[in-house]
């Protein structure tokens, strides 16, 4: 009997936070369920249930809620070789017909891989930041790139055309999913599209603790769970920037600016204080006013 061996993916007490990325529970493992399971899934009965992997997965939301790095852990998760990591814009040349051979080149490695082991070929996962920047020109919109429909056909032949290709998993982001192209969206394509949201309050409170719990740098005054209330609409990257900023308060208050910098006697048990957390929330604030109620 076949045993599936899922440890070697994700261990009992397996926590997504633990991976250090906030509030993306639920977002895990809807990927885990969409485009984990059927790889670590034993291989021949797969086959033999006909079910397909799924090759093309959407990350979209406001810039800053952890895209990247939800897709560089799926990437770690999988085994796959270093990922691929693409901003959409740089794949456009002016030149005729350089575009698509950069679109290609990119699947270079896998097709290689794939023509020599098949299935038992190594999984290659390549990342799109920016996707819409590529894949929004089709149908004869021309904005002066002189991109056409034949950018986007190169890439839909590579994940789901004549030159099938079963061990590449494309991640695509973009802040605007209305942006794409439909025909990009379905099945064989990228079919699971996923909005990546700004975190709600635990999701923040799991962000800070995230990016705080190194050094034992906070205070003994400083309240994660009241804190995560306070910074209402922010995205993790704006969490990140609450942090600099208290920390730089902090800083500030253990070194005397003179003809040199002089560093404070106690410099080496610093801490940050709740008051140095609610003079960052002065200077960072939120780009995104969402009212949280409709999601928290
Ligand atoms: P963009 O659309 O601008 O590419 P993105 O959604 O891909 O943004 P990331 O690059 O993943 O955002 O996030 C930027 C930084 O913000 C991360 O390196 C991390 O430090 C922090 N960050 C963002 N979201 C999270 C999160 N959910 N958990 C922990 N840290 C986060």
């Amino acid at each position: 009997e076949a045993q599936i061996n899922t440890n070697a993916v994700i261990q009992p007490d397996f926590k997504f936070e633990d991976m250090g990325i906030g509030g993306l529970d639920k977002e895990f493992w809807l990927i885990f369920r969409r485009a984990f399971a059927s790889r670590i899934y034993p291989q021949d009965l797969v086959q033999k249930l006909g079910i397909r992997h799924v090759k093309g997965l959407v990350l979209y939301g406001p810039p800053g809620t952890g895209k990247t790095l939800m897709a560089r852990q799926i990437a770690k998760m999988l085994h796959a070789r270093e990922p691929k990591i693409i901003n959409g814009p740089e794949i456009l040349n002016k030149y005729v017909g350089q575009s698509e051979e950069n679109i290609r080149a990119l699947f270079k490695d896998a097709e290689a891989e794939y023509k020599a082991k098949g299935d038992n070929s190594e999984l290659h996962i390549i990342i799109f930041d920016e996707l819409d920047a590529i894949c929004k020109q089709r149908g004869g919109r021309n904005d002066g790139t002189g991109v056409g429909d034949s950018v986007v056909n190169q890439l839909l032949a590579k994940m789901d055309g004549v030159e099938q290709l079963n061990n590449i998993l494309v991640i695509g982001m973009t802040n605007r999913l209305d942006m794409l192209d439909e025909a990009l969206l379905r099945p064989g394509r990228f079919e699971v599209q996923l909005e990546i949201g700004l975190p709600n309050k635990e999701g923040r409170c799991q962000i800070l603790k995230i990016h705080t719990n190194t050094n034992n740098i906070l205070d003994t005054d400083v309240d994660l769970e009241e804190l995560a209330g306070l910074c209402k609409n922010f995205t993790g990257a704006e969490i990140v920037g609450l942090i600099n900023s208290a920390t730089s308060f902090a800083l500030n208050r253990h070194i005397k600016v003179g003809s040199t910098v002089e560093v404070a006697k106690d410099a080496s048990t610093m801490r940050v204080t709740k008051d140095d957390f609610f003079r960052a929330l002065s200077e960072v604030h939120a780009a995104y006013g969402v009212d949280e109620d409709e999601f928290a």
